[in-house]
């Protein structure tokens, strides 16, 4: 029988669904959520990741502030711009959209951003509370992957879940998200002599190369659950992602479509991330309105 279909594009417009009444419940306080987002330089692609964003923000009723620069902004001025993001109370999220010019230092810039508005969780922080187990922000592919995974209703505890690739946006967090739901967990990546050994025994695999036709049928366990991050273009220039949909799809349970599966999640994670972001604020102004300016504690997650 062939594997059922996992709608990303389906689940994300019921979690925004979600997200935009937990937001219209926080403006009614006057308390809306907001999402700051950089852009620094001319790179085509960015720009439409970002108008993306931005939209998304409007359609689930947050603050968006984007902010877009000459790709000669110094550094400097940049750190300026996260600093005073940092210590505005109508931001409860900052984005800097990747990649930056080259005299810019990505990591210097994620290291500015404060923990409490690292919606994208990408700062050391943020990995170092997904490793510790403690309340944080998830990056958000594979906190939207975790969200795919829970519709299947498998459930993950002493399933072995297999991960291909190690990037520290997706992999190595995704790695860390499956081992918390009590999945025994085999990351593998290019130095991995024989892919197709442990992908046969996985109950879960995760593809998260950027290389087309990386997971084939035969790599696939009969049933398993597949996920495809991968986006990557065909022979036609058509939208692809790491996995053999077609010949996959007749082994496995569960599989998500390239477009319509993880990339749509990605953003409504963010969303996510940052309305958690702007209700901790909230209720810790509660308890003590001096927190309430953007050195609030830790957010969780949900
Ligand atoms: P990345 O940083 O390039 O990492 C790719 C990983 O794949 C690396 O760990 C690499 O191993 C591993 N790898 C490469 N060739 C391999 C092979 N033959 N066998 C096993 N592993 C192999 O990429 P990324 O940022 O994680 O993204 C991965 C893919 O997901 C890309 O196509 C990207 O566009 C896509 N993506 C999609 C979304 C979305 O929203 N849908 C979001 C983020 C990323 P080494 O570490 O040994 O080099």
């Amino acid at each position: 029988m062939p594997a059922q279909n996992i709608d990303g594009v389906l689940l994300s417009q019921q979690l925004r669904g979600e997200i935009a009444q937990r937001a219209a419940r926080l403006s009614a306080e006057g308390r809306q959520p907001g999402l700051a987002v950089i852009l620094v330089g001319e790179d085509p692609a960015s720009h439409v990741y970002v108008r993306n964003k931005v939209k998304a923000c409007g359609d689930v009723g947050f603050l968006s502030k984007l902010e877009k620069y000459d790709a000669d902004l110094s550094e400097a001025a940049l750190l300026d711009r996260i600093a005073a993001l940092n210590a505005d109370p109508a931001i409860h999220g900052i984005l800097v959209q990747m990649p930056l010019p080259k005299h810019i230092d990505p990591s210097k810039v994620i290291e500015a951003i404060a923990t409490s508005k690292d919606v994208d969780g990408y700062s050391v922080l943020s990995a170092g509370e997904l490793v510790a187990n403690l309340p944080g922000f998830r990056p958000c592919t594979p906190y939207g992957c975790m969200k795919l995974i829970e519709t299947t209703g498998i459930d993950l505890r002493g399933k072995h879940a297999v991960v291909i690739g190690r990037s520290n946006t997706v992999g190595k967090p995704m790695a860390l998200l499956l081992l918390q739901a009590n999945a025994t967990v085999t990351i593998c990546h290019s130095a991995t002599p024989d892919l197709a050994y442990h992908t046969r025994q996985a109950d879960v695999v995760v593809a998260a190369v950027g290389r087309r036709n990386t997971l084939t049928a035969d790599m696939v366990k009969p049933g398993a659950v597949v996920i495809d991050v991968g986006m990557n273009r065909d022979d036609a220039g058509k939208l692809c992602g790491d996995v053999d949909y077609a010949a996959v799809a007749e082994v496995a349970s569960h599989i998500t479509p390239v477009p319509g599966g993880v990339g749509p999640m990605t953003i409504t994670m963010l969303l996510m991330n940052t309305v958690e972001s702007a209700e901790r604020v909230h209720s810790s102004s509660q308890h003590c309105p001096s927190q309430a300016t953007g050195m609030e504690p830790k957010p969780g997650v949900a």
